[in-house]
């Protein structure tokens, strides 16, 4: 018998290839190597070794890699997360390999900095490199720019001992955090404390172990989830912290630097190569000790986990829905497991699924039931519109222009949340009552008036406003239908010509920087009035803002989806989380059509507990998850007759199962994107039942044709 090696590559593959052996390589799993993969050597992991009889024309691996192997935990997490996701394993290698350049030590770069010899007499050309400041030490390129000299003036300058010229890495490592420091300007509740050292306690044993940090809006979960990050990096491991990615664009990071003296490493889908190599580089060599970064940082190769925050953990944005589908929450779960970590959730407003683990004690449950001092809840209250009618084409109604009016009067602020980007949702035409569509896809134009353009927000599309109706030609006759962030913020300025209004949402406020700044304005009380969308509702304290204002409460209610009680419970108990903070005692009001529906009344009675029990309740009689297992195939083809077509042959496919229900096929909701149309099929389970695997199975037997795809989404979070 003769040893292979099992190769896989980061390509649309879905295991490993076979390949031969050279006699004089040594090779271990784990390792990198280049093997001919079509007509070049690409680059792939050793992923295990086989035995064959005769390996004839198999061909031979070109040369391995002299850098540091992936470790056996995250091949196995790898495996792990194909395997349940029914994902292509190489694609998945493919998330965990973001940065080639990463594999090759950091290159040494050349710098100068000043020695502090300035005598006296020097040239103008010297004293304008030596008078640069906040720049040292820094490369000849910079310094010649700053300066406006030529680099040769450098070497001269280190010549003559005025500048000293050594080499350095190109990414230097991170700065180490430094669990005693404590830059914090408070002290721990006695309750947060305790809670400290229950989570520092499943730290200390080295194994896994998940905890839920249960703490209602300001109650400090981010302290006390970095004391057991404290802990960890005592004991010499790593720290992952999962946030939303719309977080990383805020403040919260001062928090952690104030905890740690050292700013962590970060990481997100926004990051450039460089950093992005670093990042890799550092986490790899297991010297960055704390990483906080955005869902796709749990699959960076940590050398040795020992801890993994996934803060908001019930929040949408942790589900990936394209390439390689998967929920970041629950694969830090099994990342956690693999590595013998532990594992915090954290949220104000935990899923219904972790709270179960919590009940049935497969979850540790760590409870912060109050905010710290002297802080109170805020007020929650419902505004029926039936009863309090905003005027002919305004939005807000007489009780929410009274709170913004008294918020404002004590010298507080207000904010109006409305998750609708732009000046309105819909824009139709009088005349002929033509709405303006996206081109092929199901969706309408938003009106964005600040920057005059119609925009599809679902693939992007975007257009001048036109002045004519497209159809029927006629002039001026289109015209914005509902509310958008623009349009409310227009409302509000009518209203209160005087207060420093904002509007406040991912295509108002451009890049991470300019969010930080305006977030940093208001809590510096340079805002009256904030306006926003989905980007204001979390973590972020201020402590002027005393009411609240939900512009339509039932935006996410309806529609089918059967989280849609649950997502509106969670963002809207966030939202009104953001009105009083330290002393002040903050107001709510939720604009409804639905005084009724019972995640709002539970809201407006903080009854938390009625609600839980009210919708698990609705959930075992679906038998839907916790209760039941639920995964969905989504095909989508050019023509409505192909895609038709394919998902009746899907659907002939399904193995026979027992405990299996299929619902559908029938049109998602959202029926054409980006011209090709979609069809769903819905799968609920037994809770026994092994879906991935079935799934896995019934996809083995199906064949998509030309241009026609097939996404299967195991647990699906929203429906498209
Ligand atoms: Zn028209």
């Amino acid at each position: 018998m003769v040893k292979i090696a099992k190769i896989l590559f980061p390509v649309a593959v879905p295991e490993p290839f076979d390949y031969a052996i050279p006699a004089s390589m040594k090779l271990a799993a784990g390792d990198f190597v280049y093997a001919p993969l079509g007509k070049q050597a690409k680059l792939g992991v050793v992923w295990g070794f086989g035995e064959r009889e005769d390996i004839g024309k198999l061909k031979e691996i070109s040369e391995s890699k002299p850098c540091r192997s992936l470790n056996a935990e995250i091949l196995k997490f790898i495996n792990f997360t194909a395997k349940y996701n029914c994902a292509l394993q190489g694609l998945v290698l493919r998330m965990v390999l973001r940065s080639h350049k990463a594999l090759e030590p950091s290159p040494d770069v050349t710098l100068f900095t000043p020695t502090g010899e300035q005598p006296a007499g020097l040239s103008a050309t010297r004293k304008r490199v030596l008078g640069l400041s906040d720049i040292w030490p820094a490369r000849a390129g910079e310094i010649a720019k700053a300066a406006k000299v030529s680099s040769s003036v450098l070497n001269t300058m280190a010549k003559a001992g005025f500048l000293e010229k050594f080499t350095a890495p190109l990414d230097p490592p991170f700065d180490m955090p430094d669990p005693a420091h404590d830059g914090r300007a408070f002290d721990l509740t006695p309750r947060q404390i305790s809670a400290g050292e229950e989570l520092q306690a499943l730290v200390r044993q080295q194994m896994f172990n998940v905890a839920l940090l249960d703490g209602v809006t300001g109650s400090g979960k981010t302290e006390v989830y970095l004391e057991a990050a404290a802990e960890a990096l005592r004991a010499g491991g790593q720290v992952l912290i999962l946030v939303p990615e719309i977080a990383l664009t805020q403040a919260g990071l001062k928090r952690f630097e104030e905890r740690f003296g050292v700013e962590p490493a970060q990481w997100h889908s926004a990051m450039g190569d460089a950093a992005r190599r670093r990042v890799w580089r550092e986490v790899h060599g297991g010297r960055a000790r704390l990483v906080v970064g955005a869902r796709s940082a749990l699959f960076l190769p940590y050398a040795d986990l020992q801890l993994i925050v996934v803060d908001e953990e019930h929040d949408g944005s942790y589900k990936q829905d394209e390439g390689v589908i998967y929920n970041a929450r629950d694969m830090a779960v099994v990342r956690g497991k693999l590595a013998g970590a532990a594992v915090v959730l954290a949220s104000a407003t935990p899923s219904l699924e972790s709270l179960t683990n919590a009940r049935s004690g497969r979850y540790h449950h760590v409870i912060l039931p109050e905010r710290p001092g002297a802080a109170i809840m805020p007020e929650v209250a419902l505004v029926d519109l039936k009863d309090h009618k905003p005027a002919p084409g305004k939005f807000l109604s007489q009780p929410l222009i009274d709170g913004i009016g008294q918020a404002l009067t004590q010298g507080d602020q207000a904010m109006l949340y409305l998750n609708r980007r732009g000046y309105a949702p819909l824009i139709i035409c009088r005349a002929c009552g033509e709405r303006l569509k996206s081109p092929d896809t199901d969706s309408w134009l938003v009106q964005h008036k600040r920057t005059g353009r119609a925009i599809c927000h679902h693939t992007g599309f975007s257009m001048p406003m036109p002045s004519a109706c497209p159809e029927c030609k006629a002039e001026d006759a289109l015209t914005p239908v509902g509310p958008g962030v623009e349009r409310v913020a227009e409302e509000s300025a009518l209203l209160f010509p005087d207060a420093r209004i904002e509007v406040l949402s991912s295509d108002t406020a451009g890049n991470p920087e300019r969010i930080r700044e305006r977030m940093g304005a208001m809590a510096a009380g340079e805002i009256d009035i904030l306006v926003g969308t989905q980007m204001v509702v979390k973590g972020h304290n201020f402590p002027h803002l005393t009411f609240v204002g939900v512009v339509d409460g039932d935006l996410s209610l309806g529609g089918g989806d059967l989280r849609a009680g649950e997502r509106t419970y969670q963002t809207l108990v966030q939202v009104a989380g953001r009105a009083g903070r330290a002393e002040k005692p903050g107001r709510a009001l939720i604009q409804t059509h639905m005084p009724d529906h019972e995640a709002l009344v539970a809201l407006a009675a903080g009854d938390r507990e009625g609600f839980i029990a009210a919708e698990l309740g609705m959930r075992e009689i679906l038998g839907l998850p916790p209760y039941g297992k639920l995964a969905a195939i989504i095909i989508s083809a050019p023509d409505a007759k192909k895609a038709d077509e394919f998902a009746k042959k899907t659907l002939n496919a399904a193995p026979r199962a027992d405990g299996i229900e299929i619902l559908g096929p029938s049109e998602a909701p959202m029926a054409i994107l980006r011209g090709r149309h979609r069809r769903r099929l819905l799968i609920k389970s037994e809770p026994n039942v092994n879906l991935s695997a079935y799934m896995a199975i019934w996809k083995s037997r199906l064949r998509p044709p030309h241009k026609t795809k097939l996404a299967i989404d195991i647990d699906p979070q929203g429906f498209m």
